[in-house]
């Protein structure tokens, strides 16, 4: 699956090969004995990515987080599928009290292939607590907690910051899609009951700062940005209470399957940008009329951000959504997200699943967009 970070282009070109931590020299030189205490740990915690001994890693970190699945959620910053620390140059650059019981530790991250070596990709926080006479590690995110406001519905935590304007019509809204979110949950019979930590914000940017992110170059102001950051713990960030395209994402459809799918599902059923599912195929109609040459089912092309905020690979998925819903119900849907991510993986699904041939995918989808019309 992409990186889950919807609505603008998300292009990494990540290269497993190689990670690496160094430390500044303030540190390095640091004549304190919990800094340096601290550096040791998070050298030989860093270590252990390298070794593949992910069972070694809890070791490191604190046993209230642990048993909430809260075991380091830095480690998605990138993707949910590649730990960060496997890759990229890592270089620590403060470790410094936050209070009486917590240190920070902050480092900065560049990609290993990044051409400028000055590149900083983003800036992560993670805390230390001696226990017991060691040190064990914790989510940035547990010592911002007591910062935000928190309320839960259902399985569903959320938190956010006190500058946020939540008011009754947030809270109404909350409520709708959470009604419209389990409506769909039982439509699918996917239902589960692991707890989603939802945080939302005044921007993505302050969303990824709650979360341990206080820095990242993708940096945006993007009222409906929104991802999935990690499936478990399950977290959402948002920049409202009500983000139904990204609650879709939670649910457990197959993690492996095509993310045509996976976008197509969630903007079929929340939407995209700003907009529903009806509007969007209104501008995937007017781009298709600008550029009539364009083929659809090159699907990796129209993984596109266009200029009125819309996505046509996101949208093209909504279509196939769409279409299975109409021949064959949410088995049918299913049924298409048993595929693998990948180009064979897509054709084979629409071929076996919708009965549609390679050649024919163009002028079905372009069929479907200029006849499509919204069911009552
Ligand atoms: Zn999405």
């Amino acid at each position: 699956m992409r990186k889950l970070l919807c609505f603008f282009l998300l292009i990494i070109n990540i290269s497993v090969f190689g990670q690496k931590l160094t430390f500044s020299s303030e540190i390095l030189n640091s004549t304190d004995k919990d800094v340096k205490e601290i550096a040791a740990i998070w050298k030989n915690y860093f270590a252990s990515y390298a070794s593949k001994n992910d069972t070694s890693i809890t070791h490191y970190w604190n046993e209230e987080e642990i048993k909430s699945n809260f075991t380091d959620i830095i480690k998605y910053a990138l993707s949910p599928e590649l730990p960060i620390y496997k890759t990229g140059n890592h270089v620590t650059f403060d470790i410094r009290k936050l209070d009486d019981k917590f240190y920070e530790i902050f480092t900065e991250f560049k990609l290993v292939n990044d051409t400028d070596k000055n590149n900083i990709f983003l800036i992560y926080r993670i805390c230390a607590k001696k226990e017991h006479g060691e040190y064990k590690f914790y989510n940035a995110f547990y010592c911002s907690k007591q910062l935000l406001k928190s309320f839960s519905i259902g399985r569903i935590n959320y938190y956010y910051p006190f500058s946020y304007p939540m008011d009754k019509k947030s809270i109404r809204d909350t409520k709708k899609t959470l009604a419209t979110f389990e409506n769909i949950e039982n439509y699918y019979h996917i239902k589960t009951n692991s707890p989603i930590t939802y945080i939302f914000a005044n921007s993505y940017d302050e969303c990824q700062a709650i979360l341990g992110i206080p820095y990242t170059k993708l940096r945006t102001h993007f009222k409906e940005a929104g991802s999935s950051f990690s499936r478990i713990p399950c977290i959402l960030l948002s920049c409202k209470p009500d983000h139904l395209h990204e609650l879709i994402h939670t649910l457990p459809f197959n993690p492996t399957a095509p993310s045509l799918f996976q976008e197509g599902i969630a903007t079929y059923y929340g939407g995209s940008g700003s907009r529903d599912f009806t509007e969007n195929i209104g501008l995937l109609k007017k781009y298709i009329l600008e550029n009539p040459a364009i083929n659809l089912a090159d699907f990796d092309s129209n993984y596109i951000l266009l200029k009125d905020g819309s996505n046509p690979f996101y949208t093209i998925g909504a279509v196939f959504i769409d279409y299975a819903i109409k021949i064959g119900g949410a088995e049918k849907v299913l049924a298409l997200f048993k595929y693998p991510n990948t180009n064979e993986g897509i054709y084979s699904a629409i071929n076996s699943e919708l009965g549609i041939e390679k050649n024919n995918i163009n002028s079905f989808l372009k069929e479907s967009i200029e006849n499509y019309k919204k069911e009552k």
